[in-house]
């Protein structure tokens, strides 16, 4: 801790150079893991890491000695340019690390594995794991270190593979070989760290040297730049840029045509065009689940709700994430999220999709449960759970329209863009309810109270 406080203090020119440069390839599968805490965990302090979004055929390897992979998912296979590109890194010199396991159906991991003579295999690891033999594989590594497998799947090796580490049974768990000037590490997934706040940094005691001391072999030169790449297309998508790689362009192609049919309804709901200045970038993640809004670039997960086999959650997802941008430039206080995903259920009813119903009902009976009736709890209060705001959101959206339809919400986005000034710095509920009234010829503030809403006329700041 204070050799690394010394180390910071130290002016650049004096630090010690980095001889690691690392890729941590996120462009097969996705996660936050890969995105930085397998950096956290085994390489801080000894390299500079980057990320690779963009197709791997596409990196530039030249300066880069650690090329870190995981199995990757079966709905983003290898291309052969990317098979390839990674063999060719390795000949000359480069180390890769394989964190892979076997299973049904394979992973396209096992394709890139045989490249180098291992197959790997379904058949699961039997506890507990041990050292294939007492000579250390690493000179940085302490005698005393132990191993922690959290499970996976054993593979098969050639001749010119090492085994470094074994299951009970003496198959092999981690691996080694040379291939070309480059060396190549084979290692079930269940030997390394996982979580997405980098707190189980397990067997770092002799992954760490393992790593760097293979990975050295190959020299960088630390004063050229060693950056990350990024998805590498582009496509105008109305208020959004899509952005995708090779691997997820069929994602991004039916994820435009899907758009294209959401947009006109979007601007039917809310009888407006998108904000204008609101372009938001949305990436395509390859992966199923998860992922993220920083700044002015979503990314969603590209067979998200099992699509394009479920239509509905991305119908409802692409709506929801478009949704923002009509909202804008003053976010809807309380329920801007709820009114994205209200936006999409509506979509999903128009385009005749029963789960847009059933989402409506079981979000309404999820609120019901804490306020049966809607009209005791105040959704703005601290307190208030997550289920009464969705909930309570949707019951308000749906009676105005019961009470003052059809198409109040359009009404209500057409007097908000007329009546609430650019400059307006925080829109609070009492300017909603001000907008709702006036977009509905109604007084609504004692419409809100009696549904246990603390707003006032007075505290508008848009006037009577
Ligand atoms: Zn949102």
């Amino acid at each position: 801790m204070i050799a690394a406080l010394l180390l910071a203090l130290l002016p650049l020119q004096e630090r010690p150079p980095v001889r690691v440069h690392a890729v941590s390839d996120i462009s097969q599968e996705f996660s936050f893991y890969m995105d930085g805490r397998f950096h956290t965990q085994y390489l801080k302090g000894h390299a500079r890491t980057v990320q690779n979004w963009g197709s791997l055929h596409r990196f530039d390897f030249s300066n880069t000695n650690l090329l870190v992979l995981v199995e990757g998912d079966p709905h983003v296979p290898y291309s052969q340019a990317s098979l390839d590109h990674v063999v060719q890194y390795v000949e000359a010199g480069g180390t890769l690390l394989l964190m892979a396991d076997g299973g049904d159906p394979m992973p396209p991991g096992a394709e890139l594995a045989a490249r180098f003579g291992a197959r790997l295999d379904a058949q699961r690891a039997a506890a507990p794991a041990r050292f294939a033999s007492s000579e250390r594989f690493a000179a940085g590594q302490p005698a005393d270190a132990g191993i922690e497998y959290r499970g996976g799947r054993v593979f098969e090796i050639g001749l010119a593979w090492t085994p470094l580490v074994v299951d009970a049974k003496s198959e092999p768990i981690l691996a080694r070989r040379s291939f070309g000037k480059g060396i190549v590490i084979l290692g079930s997934r269940g030997l390394f760290g996982h979580q997405p706040d980098a707190k189980d940094p397990i067997n770092a005691a002799w992954v760490t040297p393992l790593l760097v001391e293979s990975a050295v072999t190959k020299p960088i030169d630390p004063k050229r730049a060693h950056e990350g790449a990024f998805a590498e297309h582009k496509r105008e998508l109305g208020p959004l840029t899509l952005e995708y790689t090779d691997g997820t362009q069929p994602y991004a192609d039916s994820i435009v045509r899907e758009y294209e049919l959401v947009r006109p309804h979007l601007v039917a709901l809310t009888g407006v065009e998108p904000a204008p200045g609101m372009i938001k970038n949305f990436l395509i993640l390859p992966t199923g689940g998860g992922g993220f809004s920083s700044g002015e670039r979503i990314a969603i997960a590209a067979w998200w709700g099992d699509y394009p086999k479920q239509r509905y959650p991305m119908v409802e997802l692409i709506s929801h994430e478009a949704g923002h941008s009509w909202v804008l430039p003053h976010p809807e206080p309380l329920w801007n999220e709820p009114i994205a995903t209200y936006l999409g259920i509506l979509v999903g009813q128009r385009l005749e999709m029963p789960e847009a119903r059933q989402e409506l009902e079981r979000q309404l009976a999820a609120g019901r449960r804490h306020d049966p009736d809607f009209t005791k709890l105040n959704p703005l209060a601290e307190d208030a759970p997550r289920d009464l705001v969705w909930g309570k959101s949707y019951f308000v959206f749906e009676e105005l329209e019961r009470r003052h339809g059809p198409g109040v919400l359009a009404k209500y986005f057409r007097t908000k863009r007329a009546l609430v000034p650019k400059e307006l710095r925080e829109y609070t509920m009492d300017d909603c309810v001000a907008v709702w009234s006036k977009a509905c010829e109604t007084d609504l503030y004692p419409f809100f109270r009696s549904l246990a809403f603390p707003v006032e006329a007075g505290k508008s700041k848009l006037g009577p």
